[in-house]
C-alpha cells in the first residue's frame, strides 16, 4: 500500500467533472473544513476501481497520490483492499455496491446537496434513515434498491441516513453526471 497508483487514463476526466462538480458546490469543503463528495471510476471490465481519496473533496486538481484502487471489498468486515498512497474514501463500500449490483456501471459521483436531496428522498431510490454512510449497512441496503426499486434504469439512489448524500452512476462519467444535472434542473432550472 506505499507508493502512488500507476497513472490511469480517467485521471484527466475525472478531473474534467470534478471541477464541474466543486463549481456547482455538488463537491467541496463544509464550514467546518471537511471535504465531501466523491467520484470513482470503473477499471476496464474489472471487479476494480479508482476512487477519490478520503478528504479530497476541496481539493482543486487531483493528482495520482490523491487517488485510490480499490482491488477488493468485504461488506462484513467493512474493509476494502486498495492500492496506492491516499486513503481510499470512507464511502468506498457503497460505491462497491453500486458496482457490485450494476455490472454496467463505470462510474459512480457522490455528492451533497440539500435541497436537491429533499426534493429526491423518497421521490428516487432511497436508503434507509439507519443506514449512515460508509457502513457494511448502506452497501446492503443499496444493493437491495436493485432488486427492489427502479434503481438501475434511474441510475440514482438517495441516502435517507446520510444527509444530503445524493449517487449517480452510468456506464462513463459522462452519463453518471447528466443524470445528476437532470435531476439538478428540476431543483434550478
Ligand atoms: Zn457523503
Amino acid at each position: 500500500m506505499s507508493g502512488d497508483i500507476a497513472s490511469f487514463s480517467g485521471l484527466a476526466e475525472l478531473n474534467a467533472y470534478r471541477r464541474k462538480l466543486l463549481d456547482l458546490h455538488l463537491i467541496g469543503v463544509d464550514p467546518e473544513g471537511i471535504g465531501f463528495g466523491n467520484l470513482s471510476v470503473r477499471e476496464g471490465a474489472t471487479k476494480n476501481f479508482y476512487i477519490t481519496g478520503s478528504g479530497t473533496g476541496g481539493i482543486s486538481e487531483l493528482i495520482l497520490a490523491n487517488c485510490a484502487k480499490v482491488v477488493a471489498h468485504d461488506f462484513e468486515r467493512n474493509q476494502v483492499r486498495y492500492e496506492g498512497s491516499a486513503m481510499p474514501s470512507s464511502e468506498s463500500l457503497t460505491h462497491a455496491a453500486i458496482y457490485q449490483s450494476d455490472p454496467t456501471a463505470g462510474a459512480v459521483i457522490h455528492c451533497h446537496n440539500s435541497k436537491l436531496w429533499a426534493a429526491l428522498l423518497n421521490q428516487a431510490p432511497t436508503t434507509s434513515k439507519a443506514a449512515e454512510y460508509g457502513t457494511p449497512e448502506m452497501a446492503y441496503e443499496i444493493m437491495q434498491l436493485f432488486t427492489r426499486t427502479d434503481a438501475q434504469s434511474r441510475k440514482i439512489v438517495v441516502t435517507a441516513g446520510h444527509e444530503g448524500g445524493i449517487l449517480t452512476f452510468g456506464r462513463d462519467l459522462e452519463e453518471t453526471f447528466a443524470v445528476l444535472m437532470h435531476e439538478r434542473k428540476k431543483i434550478y432550472p
